[in-house]
């Protein structure tokens, strides 16, 4: 249930408008990088709020600026993704997705609708300075956040803030500590080269899908025997691909992965022992090792001083006892750790599920997030700029 709080701030024509816009961007979900369509509708709608601005930023971005009431003032920054991903939708909601295998699984229709709101709930309201509302595309590639900001668009501000639907959390619940909130999540490819040849003389060649086979399992130590216990990592294999024949002892063998955690030094660790122990097992075998790492977002560590932003909106708008702990520990990436290289920030957890509903994980067909979820992500990252412009215009 929407508390009386949160839905008292939207008008009934306001409240049609953003489900209309959610069921609509849901409908019709586009892959990272390609929200023409999402992105022509969210335009639309930030033009009803009469922005001071309206920018198209990253290709299928927009930042649109909301006035605040001294120009002078610093500005501040919000943000919603809009992107959706490759997975068949098996949600059975009556605006279900329309395109066989893309899906709004990770509820980037709710972020995109709540960025939104939030731009009406500040131009009805102005913070204290400008709010930069942004719309992110590609965030599902680990590439959105890196093109909004090499566009310049965010040069301006001084802080930002964002946050994620989860039904592991009921409508009204928020999630905003100070700590790690999402983990670096770094891509690792790993091509095993030796000799192929006839499947009945092994002898003859060096049998790479051996060598794969050990290193698989090899990894897995990394975590298990390499790492302190008490330090979060994990290391996933995701693809291995190799052979082509029976009969036959391919050249090669790939393999692809990912690699999460929480804290630079066991990142640097995880790097160096995939490294280390790729181009040992490749060495036991007669292969090479070819290790390729690709950096992706590193982790989100709210600090203390903007997650106190995030905790005193929430409760004025939704009282104390809607602050619920993470809990454990989100091993997720996500790309607004890149904003929060550049300026601080606090990313929020934000209750999806509604009463009743059961805990369906993100990144599956099952996923929706609860529709009023929407008016409070909305009205928390409003409320959320404003305490922060404030506190950053009166130096407190
Ligand atoms: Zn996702
Ligand atoms: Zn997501």
């Amino acid at each position: 249930m929407l508390p009386d709080s949160v839905s008292r701030l939207f008008s009934p024509e306001l409240r049609d408008a953003l489900v209309a816009l959610r069921r609509d961007l849901h409908q019709h979900p586009e892959l990272s990088s390609e929200e023409h369509r999402t992105s022509e509708c969210l335009r639309v709608a930030l033009e009803a709020v009469r922005p001071a601005s309206l920018d198209r930023v990253a290709g299928t971005g927009l930042v649109a600026r909301i006035a605040g009431r001294d120009p002078g003032s610093p500005v501040v920054a919000i943000r919603g993704d809009i992107d959706a991903l490759p997975i068949q939708e098996a949600t059975g909601l009556p605006f279900a997705s329309r395109t066989p295998n893309v899906m709004h699984a990770c509820g980037h229709d709710v972020h995109a609708a709540w960025a939104v709101g939030a731009a009406h709930l500040l131009a009805r309201a102005p913070a204290e300075g400008d709010v930069l509302v942004v719309l992110q595309p590609a965030e599902e590639t680990g590439r959105g956040a890196a093109a909004v900001l090499k566009s310049g668009a965010l040069d301006q501000a001084r802080a930002i803030f964002g946050g994620h639907v989860d039904r592991r959390f009921a409508v009204g619940q928020v999630v905003a500590e100070a700590g790690p909130l999402a983990a670096a999540a770094d891509v690792f490819e790993i091509e095993l080269t030796g000799r192929g040849g006839h499947g009945a003389r092994p002898h003859e060649g060096a049998d790479p899908i051996v060598g794969a086979g050990a290193l698989v399992g090899a990894l897995q130590t990394i975590v298990s025997r390499r790492l302190d216990p008490a330090r979060a990592a994990v290391v996933t294999v995701g693809t291995i691909r190799a052979g082509s024949a029976p009969n036959v002892i391919p050249d090669r063998a790939l393999l692809q992965g990912t690699l999460r955690s929480v804290d630079p030094d066991t990142r640097q660790a995880l790097h160096e022992e995939l490294r280390r122990i790729a181009g040992g097992v490749a060495a036991t075998y007669g292969l090479t090792a070819r290790v390729t790492i690709d950096l992706g977002p590193p982790p989100i560590v709210n600090p203390a001083e903007t997650a106190a932003w995030a905790r005193t909106a929430t409760v004025m708008l939704l009282g104390q006892h809607a602050l619920v702990p993470l809990g454990a520990l989100n091993m997720g990436g996500e790309d607004f750790a890149q904003y929060m290289e550049r300026m601080p920030g606090c990313f929020l957890r934000i209750g999806a599920r509604e009463e009743g509903g059961e805990r369906i994980p993100a990144h599956s067909g099952r996923f929706y997030a609860a529709e009023e979820s929407l008016f409070v992500g909305a009205a928390v990252l409003a409320e959320t700029a404003r305490v922060a412009s404030n506190a950053l215009a009166t130096g407190a």
